[in-house]
């Protein structure tokens, strides 16, 4: 198929490259985001893939289907930037990963956790600095600490089963709770109470008008004086203001951040050169007890490698008139999860 590739990655054309090379679609790689004023140059394409950022709202879609695009091909799992009534309208099939490598984003996970406990992104610069004094660097101990995991599904349950190698008490809250994290002894509890007893609160919910903004003003005023908030799943299940509130009063001792609600402005590029004009995330910057990193969960060998093979046999499925079902996604599917 003739596919036009938006928001190409350096980092993942290799793969796209080579996991092409025995499935034979045409690639066209577009340097842009796709926006309403870049769909244009999807004319004539049957395939668009796109990234975590590109913008495939209502009149993107529109714009892509009068130019004779079928098919969205997504390199991700999440789909919340996809306006998928609209392409189920459209006749655009819609097509993700919905699994490449939960493992990377349990494990960066819990990366953010021991950093910020043992407070590595202060300690790390110190020593550089031949300043080898402890003062500020005291963690405690994650032993038998209490983990709260909201969204205990694929990522949820890898990121349950490592800490319980730690010696955590677990707790969870999803929609649909796992027997797998009931077997490594989970309880699953009501979100206020998930937010009463958690020494860690770890999201691993999808964005959905139930999860946006699920961490608000009124959660962070159940939790814990100081507990510490994590963050992989999608940006804005965090208010990030009501966040900023609850650093400055202290009722969030640490929060680690994979995502962001406005990274679409700032990810995936190099921005050093740049004044930042988001004053939120600006203010975030200040937090000694905050860790950003620019949503790099996903980021393992192993994980893009297989997010560019699903890509392209998803492609090829849909070119054979085989989809995978699992691999689609559409809105009346959403509504009954
Ligand atoms: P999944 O679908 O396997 O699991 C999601 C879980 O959330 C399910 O158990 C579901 O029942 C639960 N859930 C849905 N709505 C809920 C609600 N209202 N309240 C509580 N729980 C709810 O998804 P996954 O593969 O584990 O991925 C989880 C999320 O991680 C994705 O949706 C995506 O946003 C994010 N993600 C981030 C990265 C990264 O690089 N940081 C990479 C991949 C995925």
């Amino acid at each position: 198929m003739k596919l036009a590739i938006f928001s190409p990655n350096r980092f993942e054309k290799p793969f796209l490259e080579a996991a092409n090379r025995t499935r034979g679609h045409e690639l066209h790689w577009i340097d842009a985001r796709l926006s309403p004023q870049t769909a244009a140059l999807a004319r004539g394409f049957d395939a668009v893939s796109g990234f975590t950022g590109d913008d495939f709202s209502r009149p993107v879609l529109a714009a892509l289907a009068a130019g004779g695009t079928r098919l969205i091909a997504l390199r991700s799992a999440g789909f919340n930037h996809v306006d998928l009534a609209a392409a189920d309208e459209l006749g655009i099939t819609v097509l993700r990963v919905p699994a490449y490598s939960p493992y990377a984003i349990a494990e960066h996970t819990v990366a953010l956790i021991l950093a910020l406990n043992r407070k590595l992104h202060r300690a790390i610069p110190r020593v550089r600095e031949q300043n080898f004094s402890l003062d500020g660097l005291m963690g405690f101990d994650l032993n038998g600490k209490t983990i709260g995991i909201v969204g205990t599904g694929q990522i949820g349950a890898i990121f349950a089963k490592i800490m319980t190698g730690f010696g955590c008490r677990l707790i969870a809250y999803d929609i649909a709770p796992s027997p797998a994290c009931v077997a490594l002894g989970a309880s699953y509890v009501s979100l206020g109470e998930l937010a009463a007893q958690s020494d860690v609160i770890s999201l691993h919910c999808p964005l959905t008008p139930q999860t946006h903004h699920l961490v608000s003003h009124q959660f962070l005023a159940s939790c814990k004086p100081g507990c510490m908030i994590i963050n992989t799943s999608r940006g804005a299940v965090i208010d990030t203001k009501a966040a900023i509130d609850g650093l400055k009063s202290g009722r969030i001792g640490a929060l680690g951040l994979d995502v962001y609600e406005e990274e679409g402005d700032l990810f995936f590029q190099d921005l050093s050169d740049k004044v930042i004009t988001d004053d939120v995330f600006a203010r975030l910057m200040t937090f000694p007890n905050v860790i950003v990193t620019a949503h790099q969960g996903f980021f393992t060998r192993e994980a893009v490698g297989n997010i560019a093979d699903t890509t392209m046999q998803n492609i090829t499925d849909f070119a054979a008139g085989a989809i995978r079902p699992e691999n689609r996604v559409t809105a009346a599917k959403i509504k009954r999860r």
